[in-house]
């Protein structure tokens, strides 16, 4: 067994990367809330405690996180391929997260980092616009309006939704600078860690990731 982690900071292009990834290795790619939504689902033993949790409107612990993933190597044959994207998050998980691969049998790595510097990250980000009147979205670099600031389809004023505002998306950047950067220190020590420059386009990113997977 083998997993891959892929580290990145909001806006890195992680997601899209992974389900490409995925596709081309072939892997599983494994996103923390899809399988703890699948965990849930299927009323495993993590799943039922996550649920506990999630009802009470509190956080997962990782404990539980962890053991969501044991289930998951539990039920998977020797040679499956994993692609983690969301896990691990710092370095307590990081550490838990080698402990079970010992467990398992599993190889952690490599680990990809997307690299994608704060200027284009924030414009990635806070660039969603959303039409009020008729619920339209737009990105200014990916999906810009045909006239600035103005929907396409009702011609109505666009705003950016509170999630998108410079405040929001500079905090998100800090707790992933605070907690998850010092992942990047864990995998270049355990001799894991690949960068790709995620400046690109999604084919050149991924064709990236690639060269360095191999
Ligand atoms: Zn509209």
């Amino acid at each position: 067994m083998q997993i891959i982690v892929f580290l990145g900071a909001p806006g890195a292009g992680k997601g899209t990367a992974a389900v490409r990834i995925a596709e081309k290795l072939p892997a599983k790619h494994i996103s923390t809330g899809a399988m703890l939504r699948e965990a849930v689902k299927n009323g495993t033993p993590a799943g039922l405690a996550a649920k506990s949790y999630m009802d009470a409107g509190s956080l997962v612990p990782d404990s539980v996180l962890i053991d969501m993933i044991g289930e998951l190597l539990t039920a998977s044959t020797p040679d499956s391929v994993f692609l983690f994207d969301g896990f691990p998050r710092n370095e307590s998980q990081a550490a838990a997260l080698d402990e079970l691969a010992v467990k398992f049998n599993a190889e952690v790595g490599p680990a990809v980092c997307i690299d994608v510097c704060e200027e284009l990250l924030l414009k990635r980000l806070g660039g969603r616009r959303v039409c009020p009147a008729c619920g339209a979205g737009f990105h200014v670099l990916s999906l810009p309006p045909k006239v600035e600031g103005v929907c396409d389809v009702c011609q109505a004023k666009l705003i950016t939704r509170a999630d998108d505002q410079p405040e929001t998306i500079k905090h998100r950047l800090e707790v992933y600078e605070e907690q998850t950067a010092p992942l990047i220190e864990w995998y270049k020590k355990a001799g894991k860690l690949r960068m790709v420059d995620g400046s690109g386009d999604a084919d050149a990113v991924a064709d990236a990731i690639m060269e360095v997977i191999r």
